[in-house]
């Protein structure tokens, strides 16, 4: 007898149901006001600005941006969201406002100085500093301690995550060559400096989990029977040299995304004891054992790690070839990630569902799992909207400390983005400072710390679109190094 805990959302090309009250939350915010997406597009348009929004906003302001009929809105991971940003400002949007936490923000102005829009506005929507939990932990002594550690050691490239603040990468830069990543692309980017790089050291932070999750990556690689899936991978590696890069990797052992730590190993068993039948996703920043549970899956062709875009592609793939085949029934999908994945994901499929008629009429449909305790939502005072999936006052958090949906990015509000837009372009720039990213203005070395700590993020964006580590970079890690 299946003993199905986890609360889920049925996704119909017309409909979706609802199971459990955090579902229900959450579907409550997938049908966005009419109004207030006319109101949104009115604004953008008056205003000439573009908005860039990671997956993780909350369900009622991202439905709200989705239904949004303007083509300068924008939602994605972190990757491409500097990178849209970039187009807009090219077709003329006169500021750029950011809906994510304040490492985002930083990217886009840092991105904008160095592709000449630095007199485009960028914006973030709160007058507080939005954190996370992941950047904080690259700022204490440990992390100082650990690069230290990987500065005297000779050919080390530091491969930091986005997720960190500009003076973070700056002070990182400062020690060590050092070169930014998101979770769509690092494990390409450690591939390609090994082989660019002989005998490379690699020092990845500060994210423990996605650390210990690539080690078991290429661990796995290493002891595969031959070097096919490795060439398949990257075509200049086999499993020696996977081999060799493994015992050069080092990862950061005390930095967690207080998100992704809910994922831990009595979810995996559980999602493995009850959902047998389901297809697997998982983001890398999940701990351990349910990495592994969603990479045998994929092995099978039954899931997917990686980033939410990897995710979202994995979901719309699967429901595709479904319908393709003319299959009815219920594809079911274990969501290893943040809970506002949905709004994206439930689009997708509505959006496929619609275009094969027939998948439709034979009754396929999409059922979205989230692993996460039922109850965890907070309460409101509203009578009309009881519940909303996420944290308020500490509510929604499981008490082995993980929380359903990121607090940091719940600090974007649909209502803070009305109220700023309708000041953009008609106030003084001045009376906006607050909503400004920091701005960096102290010197290292005789830089600026915005100068410095742009400089691993030009380093991904110059892999990025090469496909090569910048030969600056590869210069300076042979040239750095070890003990003076
Ligand atoms: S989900 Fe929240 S805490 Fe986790 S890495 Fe993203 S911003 Fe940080």
């Amino acid at each position: 007898m299946s003993r199905e805990a986890f609360p889920s959302l049925i996704v119909r090309a017309n409909k979706i149901e609802p199971q459990g009250v955090f579902a229900e939350a959450l579907a409550r915010y997938l049908r966005p006001d009419a109004r207030a997406c006319a109101g949104l597009a009115r604004l953008l348009a008056a205003r000439q600005a573009g908005v860039v929004a990671h997956f993780y906003m909350d369900p009622e302001l991202q439905g709200t941006l989705a239904a949004c009929s303007s083509a300068h809105v924008h939602i994605s991971d972190s990757l491409e969201m500097a990178a849209r940003a970039v187009q807009m400002a090219g077709a003329g949007a006169r500021a750029i406002v950011v809906l994510g936490v304040d490492f985002m923000s930083e990217n886009v102005r840092a991105v904008f100085d160095a592709a000449g829009f630095d007199r485009v506005p960028v914006y973030r929507v709160t007058r507080e500093p939005i954190g996370c939990s992941l950047a904080e932990a690259a700022e204490g002594p440990a992390y100082g301690a650990y690069l230290a550690r990987a500065a005297e050691t000779p050919r080390s490239l530091h491969v930091i995550y986005i997720n960190t603040s500009l003076r973070t990468k700056a002070n990182a830069q400062r020690l060590l060559p050092t070169m930014t990543c998101t979770s769509s692309n690092v494990v390409r980017t450690v591939l390609q400096a090994r082989a660019q790089i002989p005998e490379l050291s690699v020092w990845y932070g500060p994210d423990t989990y996605m650390g210990g999750n690539l080690r078991q990556l290429f661990a796995g690689l290493a002891r595969l029977d031959d070097d096919g899936a490795v060439r398949e991978l990257h075509r200049e590696h086999e499993r020696a040299s996977i081999a060799d890069l493994l015992g050069r990797f080092h990862y950061f052992p005390q930095g967690v995304c207080i998100v992704h730590h809910l994922f831990g190993a009595e979810i995996a068993r559980t999602v493995e004891r009850d959902y047998e039948d389901a297809l697997v996703t998982a983001h890398l920043e999940v701990p351990g054992e349910m990495f592994a549970l969603a990479l045998a899956a994929q092995r099978q062709g039954r899931g997917v790690v990686g980033s939410t875009a990897n995710i979202l592609r994995f979901v719309g793939e699967a429901v595709q070839a479904a319908a393709r085949a003319g299959r009815g029934g219920r594809l079911r999908f274990v969501l290893g990630t943040e809970a506002a994945m949905v709004t994206p994901i439930m689009r997708r499929v509505q959006a496929l569902l619609r275009e094969h008629d027939g998948a439709a009429a034979g009754g396929l449909e999409a059922e979205i799992i989230f692993p996460v305790a039922d109850e965890a939502v907070a309460r409101t005072e509203d009578a009309e909207l009881a519940v909303v999936p996420g944290v308020a006052s500490g509510e929604g958090c499981s008490t082995a400390g993980g929380c359903a949906t990121c607090p940091y990015m719940k600090m974007s509000s649909l209502g803070a983005l009305l109220d700023l837009l309708a000041r953009i372009g008609v106030e003084p720039d001045e009376s906006l400072v607050a909503f400004h990213p920091r701005k960096y203005a102290d010197t290292i070395g005789g830089r600026t710390v915005a100068d410095l700590g742009g400089e691993p993020i030009l380093h991904m964006r110059e892999f990025q679109r090469t496909g090569r580590l910048p030969d600056a970079l590869v210069a300076d890690v042979l040239g750095r190094g070890g003990p003076t």
